[in-house]
């Protein structure tokens, strides 16, 4: 791409430097001048008023595949001290789905060490195939490797979907696999579906803070990948399936890599564990204070639920950050999900409307939670949560 100035046309009015955001022109001499800042986004031309600013732009070329070499879908996993991730069997669960409507396989990727005992195990969560990548260093998580060894896979055997957990480790290799593929890659997905006229993989996902869906597909490039977070889907049921295993063994040397893993810290584990808790209360700033929290907190521990809340009790100190749920918080998919006094902005509902039963607890009727809640409460929710927690003790008690 390149830029120039006419000098006979330019008059040096600096109606250019004014409409440039990058500070990339400037007026020397009377004549506009580019310099290094310059992100040739062509603002200056439209502030031009005698169209001495040229750009030249490459034509952008779309570099033809036949898309039909492409088939199956992936799931590849990762794991620490040899516990799989559950996102992996979460991702098996809808990759599953797709494959099915696709017609086509469904394939687990592993990349580890010690996994030979459990293939037959991760087979019950469906796949058609396991292929597991074998190393003694694997052991160990190496982006290097999991980027060389998936990479030269999905060459060679040309999946068209690839499903990756959206935790850091996957948002670690994922965006390098897509690059060397030239593929596209859609991170943090809240929903995937087949478009059955192109078989294009539809991703969606929040933009713009959360304010907007966007669903995105990428045509023109395979394979088509997608990061998920945990909890977005679910595991599915475990059953007997007859499946393909393949082991590749690789004999990857610590010294020919370009990183080495000195030591592994484990942070201190939350004890917080709203992504696999079955009931949670959750409550938003219509709980009204700090000490009103007690209330809810007091309803959670009668049903035996993990506590929760909006980004906006956590600003407001009332919570703890990784009670959050939402965009920027946990995803979460209980069995029971009790909101008190939570609006439903968009970015609170992508983290916990995949619950099986959402109860909402609010004064206001018109209280967007309630387009997604199964059942709805309109009230006060001062009133309403004591008399919620005096009846489920005495139920109890009964018992
Ligand atoms: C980039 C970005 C990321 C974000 N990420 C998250 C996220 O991860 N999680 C998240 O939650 N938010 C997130 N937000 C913030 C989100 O937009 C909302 O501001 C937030 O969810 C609102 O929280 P709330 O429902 O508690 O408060 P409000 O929207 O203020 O709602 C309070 C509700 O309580 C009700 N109420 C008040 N008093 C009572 C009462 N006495 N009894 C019953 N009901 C009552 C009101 O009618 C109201 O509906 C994000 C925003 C942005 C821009």
């Amino acid at each position: 791409m390149s830029i120039f100035i006419d000098d006979e046309l330019c008059t040096g009015c600096g109606n250019c430097v004014e409409n440039c955001a990058f500070s990339g022109i400037e007026i020397i001499d009377n004549k506009a001048i580019i310099n290094e800042n310059c992100s040739f986004c062509g603002a200056c031309l439209d502030g031009c008023p005698v169209n001495a600013i040229l750009i030249e732009r490459e034509e952008f070329k779309i570099e033809k595949i036949d898309l039909s070499q492409y088939r199956g879908v992936w799931v590849i996993a990762e794991h620490y001290k040899n516990i799989v991730h559950p996102v992996a069997f979460q991702l098996l669960g809808k990759g599953g789905e797709l494959a099915k409507e696709l017609g086509v396989n469904l394939t687990f990727v592993i990349l580890g060490a010690d996994f030979d005992d459990r293939l037959e195990d991760f087979s019950l969560y469906g796949p058609d195939k396991i292929i597991y990548i074998k190393s003694p260093i694997l052991k160990q998580y190496y982006s290097d490797l999991y980027v060389e060894a998936l990479s030269d896979l999905i060459i060679k055997k040309k999946p068209e979907i690839i499903l990756i957990g959206a935790t850091p480790t996957g948002r670690d290799f994922a965006p390098r696999v897509a690059k060397r593929l030239n593929a596209g890659l859609t991170a943090d997905c809240t929903g995937l579906e087949i478009d059955q006229n192109t078989r294009n993989l539809l991703q969606t996902r929040p933009t713009f803070g959360g304010t907007l869906m966007a669903t995105i597909r990428t045509p023109n490039s395979r394979p088509q990948m997608a990061t998920v977070r945990p909890g977005i889907f679910q595991s599915p049921e475990r059953m007997r399936k007859k499946t393909a295993i393949r082991k590749i063994e690789y004999n990857f040397k610590e010294e020919d890599l370009v990183t080495k893993i000195i030591k592994v810290i484990d942070k201190e584990r939350s004890s917080v564990n709203l992504e696999e808790a079955e009931i949670i209360v959750a409550g938003g700033r219509g709980v009204g204070s700090k000490e009103n929290f007690e209330m809810i907190e007091e309803l959670a521990e009668v049903l035996g639920a993990e506590l929760g809340g909006s980004r906006v009790t956590v600003e407001l100190n009332w919570l703890d950050q990784d009670r959050q749920i939402g965009q920027t918080g946990k995803t979460v998919s209980p069995k029971l999900y009790i909101a008190c006094g939570i609006s439903g902005a968009i970015q609170h509902l992508v983290g916990m409307q995949n619950s099986e039963i959402i109860v909402a607890i609010n004064k206001d009727r018109k209280a967007p939670i309630f387009n997604v809640a199964h059942y709805g409460i309109v009230g006060d929710l001062h009133e309403i949560v004591p008399v919620l927690i005096e009846e489920i003790k005495k139920n109890k008690n009964k018992e």
